[in-house]
């Protein structure tokens, strides 16, 4: 059974699996149609970034029978969760005020497909200032820029003559 997690930050938080490119939005804390209540499948409960926001207080376990009456109150199913690319996924940060922490991808190189550390948690705010990258590959910073996509959206994107 899918575990309900409670988003109890006062803006929305946005868990991404790369792997199943599954995206899971929450709505701020008390929501009046229970949107802040979002369902997670039990094989991503063990995912160590969803356990790092769960650590940090933002996103809160709620026992089944609170689940049940969000989803009575209008919280959709997890099942219904949208699915995206992770790279329309970075494009949205637009939206996002500054202090929503986002998990993105990180954007260096040869992450292998099932490695933990591929994702970062960022403020989104911060996103502007630095791309999405582990501690592996941090010190390839220099070698982003952001780039403006053809609607007008921005998003990092590995200089061309970086070579990496
Ligand atoms: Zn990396």
């Amino acid at each position: 059974m899918p575990k309900g997690l409670e988003n109890t930050s006062s803006g929305p938080t946005v868990f991404s699996d790369p792997q199943s490119k599954l995206v899971i939005e929450w709505a701020p804390a008390g929501h009046p149609t229970g949107e802040h209540v979002r369902f997670v499948p039990d094989h991503l409960m063990d995912d160590i970034n969803l356990m790092r926001v769960i650590n940090r207080g933002i996103l809160k376990p709620i026992d089944e029978a609170a689940a049940r009456e969000a989803l009575r109150s209008g919280g959709e199913s997890w099942s219904a969760a949208q699915t995206a690319q992770a790279t329309a996924h970075l494009e949205s940060i637009d939206n996002k005020t500054e202090d929503d922490m986002i998990s993105v991808p990180c954007q260096g190189p040869g992450h292998p497909k099932d490695d933990p550390a591929a994702s970062v948690i960022v403020k989104a705010g911060e996103l502007s200032q630095a791309p999405p990258l582990c501690a592996h590959h941090t010190h390839l910073a220099d070698n982003f820029e952001i780039v403006q996509t053809a609607s007008g959206k921005r998003r990092w994107a590995r200089k061309e003559a970086a070579g990496v």
